[in-house]
């Protein structure tokens, strides 16, 4: 072990060992990984190994293809067997929704690319594994490439991968302490200290200490899992071929083969956290005592779908302890304001994600962004709100037990809620209010008559007729919607405009203005669809997403300058819009200043009633609209003024449902659907506000796409031919039977009747007027691309 490294990796699972490989691979060959035992000692040992293709984050998917696709690779490459058993797998559904679902899902597998999958009938399932029952299983999808692979001799190939590559691996050694320099840390080992200039937390079980040896605290917990391995089995003994690996979805069990007899693991709803503070030091190859009361109801399950376990023996109980993050996804990248230090823990299925994983940060570290969009997986998804230890237990907990639930599109889950709740919360769930959630806040959906229950559907719910009252308020009338589930930071100091002009790729709007603002990576990918606000006193706002406050200001900061304050609101200011062609008469009975005097676009201060604000006159619904800005303490004043100064014009309370609709009859995209960090302005029609004639990070790469060939696919809006259900999201399209595009997010059009859908469609299918298809909740519906914004194209409304 040298006294210096590029890089030092803490943690020899199968994650750490992925990202030494990788690092290493891409030609940073000066680093180190250090393991406290030997390598596996932590979760990795004693894992089941499987390997299968589904998640419901499409991106994550596809980083588990990656990973899929590598492990031949890291075996060529170490001439270390992995045991590689691609089995093909089968992913049965029990119930007409799951069945409906996992047909949408295979499609959306097609979107993202991964081919290898087919649906299959309970009879083809019950040929391809003999052993299964098929009782009341109503059809399943075949991947090819799913199976299982030796989990040690992983690790071991991925490390020594590494080492050809011409990385270090340090055994029996752990990390005590890890103290900032001013070129990046000093790790403390059992045999010496290091100085490096990144450390990456690959510690496992262990990641919550080794982030707070660098004083940070990630919303991470270990629980426990079980599996079987049975003794040899007559009926597995005799076939002819090896068992697919088989999830059944209703009942909670994961299976493959092992030897001549089976593997059966258990997701139980009565989860149980371990270790929550992180696994003992001393804590070895060692498992917990199996807990069958609380599985048993799920392993009679089990036992029901393959009845041979019924006379098999058991040979091996394993109930061991992993890692989750309270979505289940990992957590990886540089952690906000800690220069240097880089994640890579929470990975739930190292062996299935690692090697994702590993590419992604090594992408990250050396690159500056990894190729591929990993906002599902980046650290900086979270706030500070998750640190707390219960929002942890029972965020991890739920999604442990529900890892098997079908989760709804529309359906609510209680975890770690309500947490923040905007002051006129509570009035508002008395007018009705149903609310959703964006990171730690409640945010309103739409408001109901008392005792209405939305029902968890893939399709239109029960709520779509009141949805459909709200659009025609904000269309017809007035509607007031609580704005404080967006995102606001301060710009400020001597600096602030030469900052932002370089940040931003759009011209800065002059005093008194709001501009949409693209902001570019130095790659030319998105990082951001903002609105900039000039108040004219030499400050500014940005606003953007919520739930992007933690990760946006993380790119802030890491692209700050002198001179330059960037403040953080979201503590300190909420607000409603008041929405639709009557709402300007509503604002003007409180305004004191002259508001009829503030155009489309503009933004100021004004009175309104007894609430001091900042209105910025502008809407996403695509309607004339304002958008009134106040301290947290004047948000429930406010909101009476409003609904008393509105009443006689037939004020209606709105939420985001109602907003997302409109928002689509506009074809006004939004963050995480027609914008990601993996698209580029040329694709988005983002280009169209930048200001080409100025200096701004991402300049170079922008122009290139500019001047090159341009994008292979670009954004259209749809109309579907849809019946009782709307595209949501990653549906892919079809022309003549040839996948050419995908959908970005879709919602009925409650003005215009229509089902609308945005997409990303090859260039060649996106004049107006193109004929395609598109599979809805697994059923094939005609669309046509038709001119955007199918509302208002000309904008009067807005700016009316
Ligand atoms: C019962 C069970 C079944 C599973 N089945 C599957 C499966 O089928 N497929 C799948 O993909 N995943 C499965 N998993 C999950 C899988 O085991 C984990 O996702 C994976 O092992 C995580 O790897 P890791 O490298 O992040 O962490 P770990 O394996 O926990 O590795 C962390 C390492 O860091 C070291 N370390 C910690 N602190 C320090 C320090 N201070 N100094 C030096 N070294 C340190 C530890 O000794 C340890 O070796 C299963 C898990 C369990 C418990």
């Amino acid at each position: 072990m040298k006294s210096n490294y590029r890089v030092v990796v803490i943690g020899g699972g199968v994650v750490g060992a992925s990202v030494l490989y990788h690092l290493a691979k891409y030609g940073w060959t000066d680093v180190c990984l250090i393991e406290r035992k030997v390598l596996t000692a932590g979760s990795s040992w004693h894992a089941a190994g499987g390997i299968h293709a589904l998640n419901a984050d499409p991106n994550i998917a596809a980083l588990q293809a990656y990973t899929i696709d590598l492990l031949p690779e890291i075996e060529r490459e170490s001439q270390q067997n992995i045991g590689l058993h691609m089995t093909g797998g089968l992913t049965m559904a029990g119930t007409p929704d799951r069945w409906e679902w996992l047909q949408s899902a295979y499609r959306v597998f097609q979107s993202i690319g991964i081919e290898d999958c087919r649906l299959v009938t309970p009879e083809e399932a019950r040929e391809l594994n003999p052993v299964m029952s098929t009782d009341g299983l109503l059809g399943g999808m075949w991947a090819d490439r799913e199976g299982y692979i030796d989990t040690t001799g992983t690790v071991q190939a991925y490390a020594g991968a590494a080492k050809k590559h011409g990385a270090t691996v340090v055994e029996n050694n752990r990390v005590l302490e890890l103290n900032q320099t001013a070129e990046g840390w000093e790790v403390v080992t059992e045999n010496g200290t290091i100085q490096c200039e990144h450390v990456v937390n690959a510690a496992g079980l262990w990641a919550k200490q080794v982030g707070r040896m660098a004083g940070v605290e990630l919303p991470v917990s270990p629980l426990n899992h079980h599996y079987l391995i049975t003794d040899a089995i007559p009926e597995v003994a005799a076939l002819d071929h090896e068992l697919p690996m088989t999830v059944d979805l209703e009942g909670f069990t994961y299976m493959r083969q092992d030897q001549k007899g089976m593997l059966v693991g258990i997701y139980e709803i009565d989860h149980d956290h371990w270790m929550e503070d992180g696994a003992p030091w001393e804590y070895g190859f060692e498992l917990q005592q199996e807990d069958l009361g609380r599985i048993e109801n799920e392993l009679t399950l089990g036992f029901q779908r393959y009845p041979c376990l019924n006379n098999a023996g058991i040979k091996t109980w394993v109930n061991g302890a992993f890692t989750f993050s309270p979505d289940g996804n990992p957590l990886v990248g540089p952690v906000p304001g800690k220069r240097g230090y880089w994640t890579a823990c929470a990975v739930m299925a190292g062996f299935l994600q690692g090697g994702g994983v590993g590419k992604s940060l090594a992408e990250w570290m050396i690159h500056g962004e990894p190729e591929a969009d990993v906002y599902g997986m980046d650290v900086a998804r979270y706030g500070d709100f998750a640190q707390n230890k219960r929002y942890i237990r029972e965020t991890t907990g739920q999604f442990y037990s529900r890892r098997f639930v079908m989760t709804y599109p529309n359906e609510q889950l209680p975890a770690g809620r309500p947490l923040k709740m905007a002051p006129a919360h509570d009035a508002m769930s008395v007018a009705g209010c149903k609310w959703g959630v964006s990171w730690d806040l409640e945010v309103p959906l739409y408001f109901a008559e008392p005792g209405f229950e939305e029902t968890p559907t893939l399709k239109r719910s029960n709520a779509h007729d009141i949805v459909a009252e709200e659009c025609k308020a904000i269309r017809e009338g007035v509607a007031l919607l609580d704005i404080t589930g967006f995102s606001r930071f301060e710009v400020s100091g001597p600096n602030a405009t030469a900052w932002l002009d370089r940040i931003m790729a759009s011209k800065l709007p002059a005093p008194g203005r709001a501009k949409l603002a693209p902001m570019l990576s130095e790659t030319g990918k998105l990082k951001g669809d903002l609105t900039v606000l000039n108040w004219g006193d030499g400050r500014y706002w940005i606003m953007g997403s919520y739930y992007l406050r933690a990760w946006h200001m993380r790119w802030f900061n890491d692209h700050m300058d002198d001179g330059v304050t960037v403040r953080d609101l979201g503590e300190e200011v909420c607000g409603f819009a008041v929405i639709g062609p009557n709402s300007q008469q509503v604002v003007e009975k409180l305004a004191e200043q002259d508001i009829g005097a503030l155009k489309f676009m503009g933004c100021g201060q004004f009175d309104i009633g007894l609430v001091r604000t900042h209105v910025a006159r502008m809407s996403v619904t695509g309607e004339k609209g304002y958008e009134i800005n106040c301290r947290y303490g004047d948000h429930i004043a406010l909101r009476r003024m409003l609904l008393e100064a509105g009443a006689e014009l037939g004020i209606r309370e709105v939420g985001f449902n109602a907003m997302l609709s409109t928002r689509i009859e506009k074809s006004f995209g939004i963050w995480s659907a027609e914008f990601t960090q993996g698209y580029t302005p040329g694709m988005t029609g983002m280009d169209r506000w930048i200001d080409w004639g100025k200096a701004f990070v991402g300049r170079e790469a922008a122009m290139a796409e500019r001047d090159g060939n341009g994008p292979g696919q670009v954004q259209v809006t749809l109309e579907i031919e849809a019946d009782g259900a709307d595209a949501s999201g990653y549906e892919p399209i079809w022309s003549d039977g040839n996948r050419v595009g995908f959908v970005t997010s879709g919602a009925y059009g409650h003005h215009t009747c229509k089902s609308l859908a945005m997409a990303l469609v090859d260039r060649e299918q996106a004049a107006v007027g193109t004929d395609l298809s598109v599979h809805i909740v697994g059923v094939e519906r005609q669309a046509k691309v038709i001119e955007a914004s199918p509302y208002d194209p000309q904008g009067k409304a807005m700016r009316g």
